[in-house]
C-alpha cells in the first residue's frame, strides 16, 4: 500500500458526488405516508385558506350600517348559519344572522358581533357593537392567498406541513424517495445480541447502531446480518443484494488483514476506488460498486464506523437523494477546551453538547480516552467533532464543525 492510495476526505467526497450523479427518482406518495420525507417539489396552493370569509366566532353576523352610533344594534334574526352549512341569502338592513364560528359569513354582512354583546327577544337581538370594535371575521385568503408558494422541495414532512397539504386538499406529493440500502457485518468474531458468546465472540455492535443511523438519513434499510470471514459468502450476499438497493454497506474486513477480503472480492464484481482515508479515526474505508450498485466499506471499530458513516455514508445518501455534494448538515460551536492534532489528516472527536438557555447547544465539549475500538463513550456522546486536515491547535473557545451523533 503505497500512500498514493490514501485520500483526504474532501476528495473521497469530491469522487462520490460524482460518481453518483443521478439521485433516484422521486415518488408520489399520499399526503399522509409523506410523514417524514423531504418533498421534491415546491408546493403552490390552488386554493385561498380560508377557502371563505368565516365567523371567527360565536354570535350575530350584522351590517355595521345597521348600528346606531352610540354602538347599539336590535336586529331581526333572519337565519341561523351554523359551520358546515352554505350561506345562500344575502342578509338586508335590519337583519342579523345567528351564526357559529366557523360557518360562513352570509355576503351583506361585515362583522360578527360576540354573542356575549347580545341579548335575544324573541325573533329580535339587541346588541352592542361599539365602533372599533373586532370585526371577528377570517376573510378568504387572509391566511394563505391562492397561488402563492407555501413550501418548497426539501422541506421535512412533518405534522404540521401534513395539516397545511391536508388543509390544500393536496391527494398526493412528489417526495424524496427513501434510498434502499443493505446493510452487511462480517467478522468471525461476531455474534448476534442476544446470543449465546463462545470465548472469542463479541456481539456485533456497528450493525445495531447503523441501522438507526441509515434511518436517521433518511434510508430504508435492509439487514443483511453477519458474514463469516468467508470471500464467497460475502460475495455472495452482496451480490444478491446488489440487484434490488440503491446501495450496501459492509463494516469490517475493509484493512489489510489475511482475514480480510472485502477490498479483493469487490474487484471480482466491480470496481473499488479508494479504501484508505486519511481519517482518524477510520482509516480502511473504501467506496466502488457491485454489479453497479454503490457500496461504501465502512472500518470494523465501532468509532471508526460510526465516524466514517457520518461523513461519507450520509453524504452518499444525501446525494442519492438529490443533494449537491459537500453540504453536510452541521453546526458550528466553540470547544470548552484545546485540541492538538497532527496536520494533514481529517480527525474526529466524539463530544458531549454543553446546552445553555432553552436546551440551545453553546459549545462542545471533546470526550478523552477515545481509542476507536472503546465504546464507552459512544454512549455519553451528543456529536461528533470535525477537525480538518489543515486544523492543527484548536484552543479552547475555537469554533469547531460538529456533526449529529
Ligand atoms: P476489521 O475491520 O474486520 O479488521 O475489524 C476491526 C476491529 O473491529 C476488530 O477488533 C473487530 O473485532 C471489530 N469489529 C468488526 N466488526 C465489528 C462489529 N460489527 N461490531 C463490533 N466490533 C466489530
Ligand atoms: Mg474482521
Amino acid at each position: 500500500m503505497s500512500d498514493r492510495e490514501v485520500r483526504s476526505l474532501d476528495d473521497a467526497l469530491a469522487f462520490i458526488a460524482s460518481y453518483i450523479e443521478a439521485a433516484i427518482p422521486p415518488m408520489r406518495v399520499s399526503v399522509s405516508a409523506a410523514y417524514d420525507h423531504l418533498l421534491a417539489e415546491d408546493i403552490v396552493a390552488s386554493v385561498s385558506l380560508p377557502r371563505f370569509d368565516n365567523a371567527a366566532m360565536d354570535g350575530f353576523a350584522i351590517r355595521t350600517d345597521d348600528v346606531r352610533p352610540d354602538g347599539a344594534a336590535c336586529l331581526k334574526i333572519s337565519q341561523t348559519i351554523t359551520a358546515g352549512q352554505e350561506a345562500l341569502s344575502t342578509l338586508r338592513a335590519g337583519e342579523a344572522a345567528r351564526i357559529t364560528t366557523g360557518a360562513p359569513v352570509p355576503p351583506g354582512a361585515d362583522r360578527v358581533v360576540v354573542q356575549e354583546a347580545a341579548r335575544l327577544d324573541g325573533d329580535q337581538v339587541h346588541l352592542r357593537a361599539p365602533a372599533g370594535g373586532k370585526l371577528h371575521i377570517r376573510k378568504k385568503g387572509e391566511d394563505v392567498a391562492q397561488g402563492t408558494v407555501v413550501m418548497v422541495a426539501g422541506t421535512r414532512i412533518g405534522p404540521g406541513q401534513i395539516a397545511l397539504l391536508s388543509s390544500l386538499g393536496l391527494r398526493s406529493v412528489l417526495v424524496v424517495a427513501r434510498p434502499k440500502v443493505a446493510l452487511l457485518s462480517t467478522g468471525d468474531e461476531l455474534v448476534d445480541n442476544p446470543g449465546l458468546l463462545e470465548p472469542g465472540k463479541i456481539f456485533d455492535t456497528n450493525r445495531p447502531m447503523l441501522i438507526r443511523m441509515l434511518q436517521a438519513a433518511g434510508a430504508a434499510v435492509t439487514d443483511l446480518g453477519i458474514a463469516r470471514d468467508d470471500p464467497e459468502l460475502i460475495l455472495e450476499r452482496l451480490v444478491a443484494a446488489a440487484a434490488d438497493h440503491d446501495l450496501l454497506i459492509s463494516t469490517g474486513g475493509a484493512s489489510a488483514g489475511f482475514a480480510d477480503h472485502l477490498t479483493r472480492i469487490i474487484v471480482r464484481r466491480g470496481y473499488l476506488e479508494f479504501w484508505k482515508l486519511d481519517m482518524r479515526p477510520g482509516k480502511p474505508v473504501g467506496f466502488g460498486d457491485i454489479d453497479d450498485c454503490p457500496i461504501l466499506l465502512l472500518p470494523g471499530n465501532p468509532l471508526a464506523a460510526a465516524a466514517s458513516f457520518a461523513l461519507l455514508g450520509r453524504a452518499i445518501i444525501a446525494r442519492l437523494g438529490g443533494k449537491g455534494s459537500n453540504e453536510r448538515h452541521a453546526w458550528h460551536l466553540p470547544v470548552t477546551s484545546g485540541i492538538a492534532k497532527p496536520p494533514g489528516r481529517t480527525q474526529v472527536l466524539l463530544g458531549r453538547l454543553r446546552q445553555g438557555l432553552l436546551g440551545r447547544a453553546t459549545a462542545v465539549e471533546p470526550l478523552p480516552d477515545q481509542g476507536s475500538a472503546r465504546l464507552r463513550y459512544l454512549a455519553v456522546a451528543d456529536v461528533m467533532i470535525v477537525l480538518h486536515s489543515e486544523q492543527t491547535e484548536i484552543l479552547e473557545g475555537d469554533v469547531v464543525e460538529v456533526l449529529p451523533f
